[in-house]
């Protein structure tokens, strides 16, 4: 079975199994145990510490989709406790992915909105004999944590008096100490076979500005403690989170139990699977090295797998959220082909994208019984799958490019495209026949001669148009192509999972062909085109106009091939 039909069969089989996923299931079973439908809330809540990549998608149509499927509200949270690596410019960079992928949330939320609250949550717990300062380094608290096997060891501060606990969780707070000094933990159970539950650290000191609280903090709240009670601040009522949170969750629901009144909602987490994808790395860290390495040009880098990346690279919202759909949601982690994602991005361009003609390795034809300095427009289709695009008017001339893997000297019958002495139809255009070639001292083709039949021009209705010949070549007539700066994207890395190898860095496995540019032959009628504007190349795949475009040099991204070129070379391989 080739790609495409498998991937046929999967986007079949998610219609039809359009019915419930296990987290709806989770919620349909709540709506019957005395939840309400107005009871339902969701939020995504990411860490403004680099750009969402397409994992996140995953997430954002998880928990937007829910606020569709339900009609209920989904926040956009901001999990911002972790000053030393979060910058307001990822804070708008994550606002402008969200809305391009199609969601609107309903509030725009921050941890750090809350902290005055959970600071005050946390002297009350201190109040209540719940939480203790801690005055040994990170280190000596670590050796403490004992094994999964072997309990923990009490710390020697965790009986200090409430009263002590208030005057230093102030002090920390008032800037009377250095960062490390002292931290605030949760007084839980040192023994407990969960070892997250072993007192776990709920604030630390850290003398750094905060994009939004500026230096009114110096001491910042910890995931465990912010984000469930975060939750409940804003009536969250499934907080959905990946798998690694699993052996939080009892934590979760410890901090809530602190602090939940009957008259409130109470947040539930539950996990699914992280989504990774083939040859590329999903971690916000990882992809931030290759942006300081300079192995790509930035976050939004066409072969990133940002949604930055992706949407300059030509991925239309439609194609990731049919991704993100078709792959559904998982209990175990697995990875995803890529080529899943470039067949869904075909799928949608194949609906919208307008055709035309470029050539991008050209070799040149002369028509030698077509007049000297004749042209002729020619009525070509812009979307065969879409009649209401019209059609536009191509010129043609005596001398024109073909790409060079489209003619050879000789060849067997299996061969459609252009040989001495076959034809072809060029398309749009006339049937062409290749007399004879020229070529240089080392023996590469540099012409073809051929000779055309007038009466074969495409849609004259002539019977000579009519004729069938096997094959259809794109072409670019030579005096009147523009040139452009044509980019074409290969894999960013060569190993399927370049992070999993335990003896080699993912940076071992950066393919140093990912890039190519290379100068295009194409069509006039691309010459006023515009950042963004997304079209076929016919048979060479589909393209859009990059950001570094500019009037006097355009730049062209290619965003997929039009087969899947990976799969074939691994079938014959
Ligand atoms: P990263 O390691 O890339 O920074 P993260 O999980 O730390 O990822 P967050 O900003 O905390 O990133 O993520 C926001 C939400 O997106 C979380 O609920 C997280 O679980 C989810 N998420 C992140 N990566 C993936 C993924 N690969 N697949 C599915 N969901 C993901
Ligand atoms: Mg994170």
């Amino acid at each position: 079975m080739d790609f495409t039909t498998f991937a046929h069969q999967i986007m079949s089989m998610s219609e039809e199994a359009k019915s419930l996923n296990f987290i709806e299931h989770i919620i349909e079973e709540d709506l019957t145990k005395g939840y309400v439908k107005n009871d339902l809330r969701f939020r995504f809540p990411p860490e403004p510490n680099g750009y969402l990549h397409i994992g996140h998608a995953s997430s954002i149509c998880l928990n937007f989709g829910l606020g569709l499927r339900y009609n209920a509200p989904v926040n956009l949270r901001f999990d911002d406790t972790n000053p030393a690596k979060e910058e307001k410019e990822y804070v708008e960079a994550i606002k402008s992915d969200v809305a391009w992928l199609g969601f609107e949330w309903d509030k725009e939320c921050y941890a750090s909105d809350y902290f005055q609250q959970l600071y005050d949550w946390a002297v009350y717990l201190i109040k209540e004999g719940k939480a203790y300062i801690d005055s040994q380094s990170s280190e000596q608290i670590a050796e403490q944590k004992g094994t999964p096997t072997e309990p923990g060891k009490e710390s020697p501060f965790r009986n200090r008096s409430v009263e002590e606990n208030l005057r230093l969780f102030e002090g920390m707070k008032e800037g009377e100490f250095e960062d490390g000094e002292h931290v605030l933990r949760a007084k839980i159970d040192m023994a407990s076979s969960n070892m997250l539950m072993r007192d776990p650290v709920m604030y630390r000191i850290l003398h750094k500005a905060h994009h939004r609280t500026n230096t009114d903090w110096c001491i910042y709240p910890m995931y465990d403690w912010t984000h469930g009670e975060s939750d409940y601040i804003e009536q969250v009522s499934h907080s959905l989170c990946t798998l690694e949170f699993l052996p939080h969750r009892e934590l979760y629901d410890w901090f809530l139990d602190q602090v939940v009144s009957s008259d409130k909602l109470r947040p539930k987490q539950r996990e699914f699977a992280r989504r990774n994808l083939s040859h590329t790395v999903v971690s916000k860290r990882k992809l931030l090295q290759l942006v300081e390495k300079g192995i790509v040009t930035g976050w939004d880098d066409p072969r990133m797998p940002t949604i930055s990346g992706l949407r300059r690279r030509g991925f239309t919202p439609e194609s990731i959220r049919n991704f993100a759909d078709t792959i559904g949601i998982a209990k175990r982690e697995n990875v995803v082909d890529v080529s899943l994602l470039d067949f869904c991005v075909r799928e949608d361009l194949n609906k919208i994208a307008p055709r035309v003609m470029g050539v991008l390795n050209p070799l040149k034809v002369v028509i030698t019984n077509y007049e000297e300095g004749k042209e002729e427009w020619l009525e070509a289709e812009n979307n065969p799958e879409d009649e209401s695009a019209g059609s536009r008017e191509v010129p043609f001339s005596r001398e024109i490019y073909i790409e060079q893997e489209d003619f050879r000297e000789e060849a067997n019958r299996k061969f459609f495209r252009l040989k001495l002495g076959g034809e072809v139809r060029l398309k749009n255009g006339y049937i062409i026949k290749a007399e004879s070639c020229t070529k240089d001292s080392e023996g590469n083709i540099t012409e073809v001669q051929c000779t055309y039949d007038p009466k074969s021009k495409s849609g004259s209705g002539t019977e000579e148009s009519l004729r069938k010949v096997k094959g259809t070549l794109h072409w670019v007539s030579v005096p009147h192509a523009i040139t452009a700066e044509v980019r074409l994207y290969d894999r960013l890395f060569t190993d399927p999972t370049p992070d999993s190898h335990k003896d080699k860095d993912f940076f071992d496995f950066v393919n140093p062909d990912s890039l190519k540019k290379i100068t295009g032959y194409l069509e006039p009628s691309l010459k006023d085109s515009k950042v963004g504007d997304q079209m076929q190349f016919q048979r060479m795949g589909y393209f859009n106009v990059d950001k570094d475009s500019t009037p006097e040099k355009l730049v062209f991204n290619r965003t997929v091939t039009l087969r899947d070129t990976w799969a074939k070379l691994e079938q014959k391989g």
